[in-house]
């Protein structure tokens, strides 16, 4: 038996029909999305065995036998795993690399004896007298047992019944102690970790259980108790609910991250199945890149208290680490997801994510709506609040766009704070010993060539009437020229997708009050004096190249050009002296 490696596996599974191979032992029939028949493991007439394409898994409402397609062949036909996966990849036509014998998994056993667990935890749910406590929890939670039961949720029951139960399935105490689920006492005896407790089963990214996170039913502390790591639990390399969302994030593009068991619970319930949760701590970078390798864009939905939003933006600063798209939602005061989509439905829900906004600029609301603008020394805070995100933007589109919309809301030059986040422009090769990108042009939004592009957006009149005074290649900024492009030319909808959200954050901000004339008279003779400049940078490249003659029509030239450029924007003189203006 040789290792399979992980990926291929989940490329079997995804590519598996698991209506079509269980269909092939029983006589299915669709009911909706999902498929109906007689239970081939207890043999029963009526149709309570449910194969659900959707999830990739079946499971029985009698007999309770429950897993995905490669469980499927296991518990029917006797496979082992490796088995059992090589003969799903032979149907699909997915070739498994031989890596020659490295011998079996030497956490198989733990793997077995979690397994075992779960199992015996689920049933204590379905029928043990003690679970009543909560079987009636998760119906004040208004959660039906029918609907969780194919999830495998458990119950672990206050006394030692965990203990004989795995006695009697021969699960020896030293592997529950290395998975975690017996503690060792002081005096040597052992006792269950998990007393008088609803049991969410965490799973791996191949659907096996390896651990639990179990809510407590009376007042005991604490609330929430998690397994421990373990040779097959990492808690921080790990996402709960991950194993059953990763299919819908890819078809969804958008992972939506909450903090609680029964706020996943309750989204995939009302069929948004993309959500996710980190379990029990705050988002880790392992955890951060394990969603970037199955989707470009998450969602927060946090609560919306204190403690909730500093998660939020911890969470935030470590995904655009990852270079991730990340949005910020906001949930009503006092709601949190499970509440939320239990008054308003998913449709409910999809109505918040659509208003979710970047987490900059939600810090930037958030501030602002504290004042911290409306001081100097509260714009220094409000800064050295923002930095952080600014400095997690991985992705430096991202960054720049990040740059310009803190300077415009602290109102500081966009190059000094460029300094502060050491995200310097390198000088180009243009202009080599010239500061002139750095010259302090004063009193624009973040930019000239952003301010021409909200006046395109502002309708077909001031569309022309950029068009007719700027060339799109004048702008630098790439997405921005981009968005120029396409608004001049009706192709919005052909912009990748860095210059598709420059284009959709810049609609969303308008012109904010300003007056845009005044804008346009700015902007157009920032462009131009930006212009001039060049032209003096062109004059000065060639000069040394050239006859004594033609160096002094040059220079006759370069005045020209200087003064122009003074006339038009005065303050240019200052930061010319540096580099030396003709005739000094
Ligand atoms: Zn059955």
């Amino acid at each position: 038996m040789s290792l399979i490696p992980d990926d291929v596996i989940e490329q079997v599974r995804e590519a598996a029909d698991i209506v079509g191979i269980i269909g092939e032992h029983v006589e299915l029939k669709r009911t909706g999305a999902d498929f109906r028949a007689p239970c081939p493991f207890h043999g029963g007439t009526h149709r309570n065995f449910t194969v659900i394409p959707k999830k990739g898994m079946y499971y029985c409402f009698v007999c309770h036998e429950g897993g995905d397609v490669f469980t499927f062949f296991m518990k029917r036909l006797g496979m082992d795993y490796p088995t059992a996966v090589r003969e799903v990849a032979r149907r699909v036509g997915i070739a498994i690399p031989e890596r020659g014998p490295t011998g079996p998994d030497p956490r198989e056993p733990l793997y077995g004896a979690v397994a075992a667990a779960a199992d015996w935890f689920a049933r204590q749910l379905r029928e043990s007298p003690e679970a009543q406590v909560a079987r009636d929890y998760l119906a004040s939670r208004r959660v039906e047992l029918d609907v969780v039961l194919p999830l495998a949720l458990g119950y672990a029951p206050r006394g030692k019944a965990f203990l004989d139960a795995m006695k009697g399935l021969g699960v020896r105490d030293e592997v529950l102690l290395e998975a975690g689920l017996l503690v060792k006492r002081e005096d040597g005896t052992v006792l269950p970790r998990f007393r008088g407790r609803l049991l969410f089963p965490i799973h791996d990214l191949r659907a096996r259980v390896v651990a639990f996170g179990g809510r407590i039913l009376d007042a005991g502390e604490p609330k929430y108790l998690n397994s421990p790591d373990s040779p097959v639990f990492h808690k921080g390399k790990l996402l709960y609910n991950l194993h059953a969302a990763k299919h819908a994030m890819r078809k969804a593009e958008r992972a939506i991250l909450v903090e609680g068991y029964f706020d996943v619970l309750r989204l995939s319930l009302a069929g948004i199945e993309e959500v996710v949760a980190p379990l029990g701590t705050g988002l880790t970078s392992d955890q951060a890149q394990l969603l970037a390798r199955h989707t470009p864009h998450v969602i927060l939905l946090y609560d919306s208290d204190d403690a909730g939003l500093r998660a939020t933006f911890r969470a935030g600063d470590e995904l655009l680490r990852q270079g991730l798209r990340v949005s910020v939602a906001t949930l009503p005061a006092g709601e949190d997801p499970d509440t939320l989509v239990q008054k308003r439905g998913a449709p409910g829900l999809e109505a918040i994510l659509k208003d979710a906004v970047d987490p900059l600029e939600r810090k930037i609301q958030i501030l602002d709506h504290k004042a911290f603008f409306s001081s100097l020394p509260g714009r220094r805070r409000a800064l050295d609040r923002l930095l952080p995100t600014i400095r997690a933007a991985k992705d430096p589109i991202t960054r720049e766009l990040y740059i310009s919309r803190a300077a415009e809301a602290a109102g500081v030059r966009k190059d000094v704070l460029e300094r502060e986040t050491g995200n310097e422009k390198r000088e180009t090769s243009r202009t080599p010993t010239s500061p002139v990108s750095r010259v302090p042009f004063p009193a624009l939004p973040a930019s000239a060539e952003k301010a021409l592009v909200l006046l395109m957006l502002e309708g077909d009149a001031w569309r022309a009437r950029v068009v007719e005074a700027v060339d799109a290649e004048e702008l630098e900024f790439l997405p921005y020229r981009a968005v120029f492009e396409a608004v001049a030319d009706d192709g919005v909808l052909a912009l990748d997708d860095t210059s598709a959200r420059a284009y959709e954050q810049l609609k969303e901000e308008g012109l904010s009050g300003r007056d845009p004339n005044e804008m346009y008279e700015l902007a157009v003779s920032w462009m131009e004096a930006r212009r001039l400049e060049r032209q003096l940078e062109q004059l000065d490249d060639q000069l040394p190249f050239e006859s004594p003659e033609r160096q002094a029509s040059l220079i006759a030239e370069k005045r020209r050009v200087f003064d122009e450029l003074r006339k038009r924007y005065p303050r240019y003189k200052i930061a010319a002296r540096r580099r030396g203006a003709p005739g000094t």
